[in-house]
């Protein structure tokens, strides 16, 4: 017999950034199943990460790309003007209807989307400062890791002249009694004192804050932030890769907030589920230098190609109205689920973007961190798939493809009441577990 799957995956991908959560294979998948390694199907609430936005085997994107790959020319934007790119960046700029000049930059990911970002403002800024967020994932390429604040992190040294503000958290708020007013009084009194606002460049900002664990911020607090921004000239960059592109109901996340940004990050979804992100700034800016930020294949057409037919779904197939109606359903039942199961501390989201925090006391508000990669665990074996995140790890982060019908939400709910009861009754050994570390 041959070696099964993790056993060849142990001998041979490195290890370095190794944070499962429990023993998932792939070989295939469908719609928003994962098809494992001898053939069981498992029902993906994640959509790896974001990523799979349309689900797997969408016929749109499986078109396209075979398309694409047949028709392949000249497949660099650093020689040519590829035509999938342009009509890609066509797409994207439809996006923002004012008449401010724009200009799109193509990359691979999130990371060397943010990195790029990073090291173009202070290419183009004689400002040294940057503003992020405490729990902040922003990539894992340097400059990108610079500027985030994530506990999975700490072995990444913060950029120079960066300062990190709290993300105000309304399950646990900084500041009292009124979160919003306490989390700007807070940055005012920084511009005050130790932070000089005319010399900070850029902001960095999360409409929902995924990895720090799907936080989402109080109403108020971003247009705030804004104003402030504003009135000292310090540009606004919003990364959606993880919420954007429909997934919280509204096409750019950001929406929620009556923000507008001057620079805006897009990845994960945007390929549907092939490599691909962008940027979209002002062309003053964006047009700065010449081979700032090259890679070779960014832009190709056959990932560009993959985005026009996400982008192109998810308009014909409705689906940030159907993230939202979803979105909606999904929450519902997990606040029924909440009454039931004293291990859900909170349920909060938009749109398909939910997070569900586990706490072992619901007045201490202690993290629940050790039952909460239990229940991922457990809810694995049972055929439903989702991560955790959170500084604490004790966040379920449901993110289903944009595609997910009321049925699979349905099962999937059934699923995790399941495993709640399970780890609840004490049926997860610490055993099983041990050997996966988790985010
Ligand atoms: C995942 C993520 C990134 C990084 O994207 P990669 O595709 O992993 O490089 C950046 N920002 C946010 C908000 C993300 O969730």
């Amino acid at each position: 017999m041959t070696e099964d799957l993790i056993a060849r995956d142990g001998r041979t991908i490195a290890d370095i950034e190794r944070i499962r959560f429990f023993p998932a294979t792939t070989v295939g998948g469908e719609g928003s199943y994962v098809i494992e390694e001898g053939g069981r199907r498992v029902l993906d609430f994640s959509a790896s990460w974001g990523a799979a936005s349309l689900g797997y085997g969408h016929p749109a994107v499986a078109g396209a790309v075979s398309e694409a790959v047949r028709n392949m020319g000249a497949i660099s934007l650093a020689s040519c003007a590829v035509g999938a790119a342009v009509e890609l960046a066509e797409d994207l700029l439809a996006h923002f209807p004012d008449d401010r000049e724009r200009r799109v930059w193509f990359g691979h990911a999130g990371s060397d989307a943010n990195d790029a970002v990073v090291r173009l403002i202070e290419a183009a800024s004689p400002r040294r400062g940057i503003l992020s967020f405490v729990g902040a994932y922003h990539g894992g390429s340097a400059a990108s890791m610079s500027v985030s604040g994530h506990s999975s992190q700490t072995h990444a040294p913060a950029r120079p002249g960066l300062t990190r503000l709290p993300y105000p958290d309304p399950y646990r708020p900084q500041f009292a009694p009124d979160l919003v007013a306490g989390a700007l009084d807070d940055l005012d009194r920084r511009f005050e004192s130790e932070l000089d606002p005319d010399q900070i460049a850029a902001v960095f900002i999360e409409p929902i804050q995924s990895d720090g664990g799907v936080i989402v911020p109080p109403a108020g607090f971003f247009k705030g932030l804004e104003e402030r921004c504003r009135a000292h000239g310090i540009l606004i960059v919003v990364d959606e890769v993880k919420v954007g592109m429909g997934r919280t109901g509204l096409y750019h996340a950001f929406e929620a907030d009556g923000l507008t940004p001057d620079i805006v990050v897009y990845g994960k979804g945007l390929g549907g589920g092939l490599p691909i992100s962008a940027v979209v700034g002002p062309a003053e800016l964006m047009n700065f230098q010449p081979a700032f930020a090259i890679m070779t294949a960014a832009g190709n057409p056959v990932c560009a190609a993959a985005a026009r037919a996400v982008l192109r779904t998810i308009g014909e197939e409705n689906l940030t109205a159907n993230a939202a109606r979803m979105g909606e359903h999904l929450m519902a039942g997990l606040a029924r689920l909440a009454q039931r199961h004293a291990l859900i501390g909170h349920v909060r989201g938009r749109g398909l973007t939910v997070g569900v925090e586990l706490v072992r006391d619901p007045a201490s508000k202690e993290p629940a961190s050790a039952e909460t990669a239990k229940v991922a665990f457990r809810a694995h074996q049972l055929g439903l798939v989702f991560y955790y995140v959170g500084m604490q790890s004790n966040v379920l982060e449901l993110t289903p493809p944009l595609t997910i019908s009321e049925d699979e939400i349905d099962e999937g709910l059934a699923i995790l009441d399941r495993a709640l009861e399970d780890v609840a009754a004490g049926r997860v050994p610490d055993e099983d577990v041990a050997a996966f570390a988790g985010w």
